[in-house]
């Protein structure tokens, strides 16, 4: 199977009826980038900032963050780099910088945290801008949203830092594209509101579900009620889409749901711009994807949105993927 996998590295997404799909890569490490320009990755979806940073003894300072980010953006010199701005909270902390709360979904985390510290928003912001110079790649992304003030703190402290950036250094740097992550349902409702401010939005699928949901993503006894198959979180990542494409915003999937089968089949079918996984997944959703018409794949979708129930979509999807060979 590996062997057959390989025949689809370094090529183009194509499904038999023809339509191109794009496939970003996830990364995090240097490895995740290697293994993502070898399978033929056509940009960066999402890279965590946080892991570099959960690595260390103590916060990296702004120059160890700029040859990190340098690394990452020149192994995809010509191609979008999506970089994330810090997410951490209790779920994810760093080593130097404990966060302990009851609730730690619902609490201290992603652009909070970093709102609430703006020097160390400002210290990323400055490093990821100068890794860029000359190579203007660069994309940015908000985690963790749940308002449109937070979005226009994070711009402003954005463009400070650009001027900043731009003395010093004195050069002209062209202002990234900025994107909002889809994490908190709130953003459900704020679409229009957030359009006028941002270029792009990319949904995390992972931490949609679970709010969606209301169920803990890190929780044994509720695990069994997380599912990407849920109406809920299918008729919402659906209703995303449409409304982007309305507002003519571009709009990616980072989630685990990118890099399934099953539903990777359902985020071509509602017209994702495009799909962002990790790394080993590529080869795999690029061999389901080519064998999988566009048209079908539609009128799945279409099937799936009436049904109710997470089990019977779910078994209905693989069963289809089965008769696919
Ligand atoms: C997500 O929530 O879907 C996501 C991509 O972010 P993370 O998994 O890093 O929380
Ligand atoms: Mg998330």
């Amino acid at each position: 199977a590996a062997k057959d996998l390989k025949s689809y590295e370094n090529r183009e997404t194509i499904t038999p009826d023809g339509h191109p799909v794009t496939l970003y890569v996830n990364t995090g490490l240097m490895i995740d980038v290697v293994r993502g320009v070898q399978r033929g990755a056509q940009g960066v979806g999402l890279y965590r900032s946080e892991i570099p940073f959960m690595l260390r003894e103590r916060f990296p300072g702004e120059e160890e963050q700029r040859i990190i980010y340098r690394q990452q953006l020149s192994h995809f010199a010509n191609k979008p780099v999506v970089m994330r701005t810090l997410d951490i909270g209790a779920d994810k902390d760093l080593p130097y910088f404990s966060i302990k709360e009851e609730n730690s979904a619902l609490g201290w985390r992603g652009i909070r945290f970093t709102l609430d510290h703006p020097e160390i928003f400002s210290s990323q912001i400055r490093a990821m801008l100068k890794a860029s110079i000359g190579l203007n790649n660069l994309h940015i992304l908000l985690p963790m949203v749940t308002s449109v003030t937070e979005v226009e703190e994070a711009l402003y402290l954005l463009y400070r830092s650009l001027a900043e950036v731009q003395e010093e250094e004195q050069v002209k740097i062209a202002m990234p594209k900025v994107g909002v992550m889809i994490e908190v349902p709130s953003i459900l409702l704020q679409m229009r509101d957030l359009a006028e401010l941002v270029d792009f939005f990319s949904v995390g699928s992972n931490d949609l579900t679970q709010y969606l949901l209301a169920v803990d993503r890190n929780n044994p006894r509720v695990a069994g009620l997380y599912s990407s198959y849920h109406p809920a979180v299918l008729r919402a990542l659906n209703f995303l889409v449409r409304e982007a494409h309305h507002l003519n915003k571009p709009i990616s999937i980072c989630g685990e749901m990118a890099g399934e089968p099953t539903t990777a089949i359902l985020m071509m079918a509602m017209g994702f711009n495009v799909l962002s996984m990790s790394s080993s997944n590529i080869l795999r959703i690029r061999k389901t994807l080519s064998h999988v018409p566009l048209a079908d794949a539609k009128s799945l979708l279409h099937e799936v949105l009436k049904m109710d129930s997470a089990p019977v979509i779910k078994s209905w999807l693989e069963h289809y993927l089965i008769k696919q060979g």
